[in-house]
């Protein structure tokens, strides 16, 4: 009898490895992780081979390995890493390969959870897609006319890091003005923490608890009723849809899935930013529908295990 067909999909992050089987369909057949070592890419991918070597079966036939830096795809380096020291230039797919047997690809990690969510989750289906991971930062993936758009490093719809204001907060990567700066979970719980410390009595600050204010907490009191965190979300919902707009603007999809640890706040955000989606949209452009990400963190698992799957 034949082996049933599956990748290994790995999702290298900056405090985990986690590493997937994955059959033709998407779903996981069985996953494990563990902390990313912090002693260098030699360590990691000691790791990655483990981690391959514990999952793989007969039907295994490749390895995709989702990366959150930039990479060269066509020979399988990682180029950059913000998040981990030492990964300049690391022939990461040949090293994995030659430890497995197996034939191995890397993708950016934003763009790996586009091709999970468009190949098994909210994304079925359809062509023109774009996925954004709204979480600490914002991050994206795009599907345009049936292609996964990559560009140089694999960094196309880098849409965090567009500019959207002349002032605000200081963004990640060192300049003002991002649209991660005004509306990733870290621009709403700073938001959170200014009204919290000019109201200490407000509900946010009685389910904070005297612990640092979170976007979570923000979303626990909107849920309650509690005005100032139904103001706080209705301003965080509309510098996601004003964003949206230019996503819309620039790629056309007919969706935009919203990934990330905000989603989890998608049910509160949804109305508000498709108002803002569509009031910021030139006319002629049908709004997209926005949809919550259906894998969650699984989306670059399943996604790396599917451009595995891509090559052959
Ligand atoms: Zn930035």
């Amino acid at each position: 009898m034949a082996h049933a067909r599956s990748h290994i999909g790995i999702d290298l992050g900056g405090t985990h490895v986690r590493c997937a089987r994955v059959d033709a369909q998407g779903r996981i057949l069985a996953a494990e992780r563990r902390q990313t070592s912090q002693a260098g890419p030699e360590a990691v991918m000691r790791q990655m081979a483990d981690l391959v070597g514990r999952l793989r079966e007969p039907g295994t036939r490749g390895v995709g390995i989702g990366v959150p830096g930039a990479i060269d795809a066509a020979t399988g380096t990682v180029l950059n890493i913000p998040a981990l020291a030492g990964w300049g230039h690391v022939p990461l797919a040949e090293a994995v390969s030659r430890a497995s047997g197996l034939p191995c690809l890397l993708e950016n990690d934003a763009k790996a959870a586009a091709l999970g969510e468009w190949r098994a989750g909210a994304g079925r289906g359809c062509d023109n897609l774009a996925y954004v991971t709204v979480g600490t930062g914002i991050g994206g993936g795009m599907i345009v006319d049936g292609r996964l758009i990559r560009g140089i490093g694999g960094l196309a719809g880098e849409v965090g890091h567009t500019h959207v204001t002349d002032s605000s907060e200081p963004c990640a990567c060192g300049r003002y003005g991002c649209w991660q700066a005004v509306a990733s979970g870290t621009a709403l719980a700073g938001r959170a923490r200014a009204a919290v410390a000019a109201e200490p009595s407000s509900r946010i600050a009685v389910l904070a608890g005297g612990e640092a204010v979170t976007a979570f907490h923000v979303a626990q009191a909107a849920r309650e009723g509690d005005e100032r965190a139904l103001a706080l979300l209705a301003d965080f919902a509309r510098l996601l849809g004003m964003g949206f707009a230019n996503v819309q603007h620039c790629y056309s999809p007919s969706r935009i899935i919203m990934g990330g640890g905000m989603s989890a706040l998608f049910d509160l955000l949804q109305a508000d930013m498709a108002s803002a989606l569509r009031a910021g949209l030139l006319a002629g452009f049908p709004p997209a529908e926005i949809l919550a990400a259906e894998l969650g963190d699984d989306a670059g698992l399943v996604g790396a295990a599917m451009i595995a799957a891509e090559i052959e």
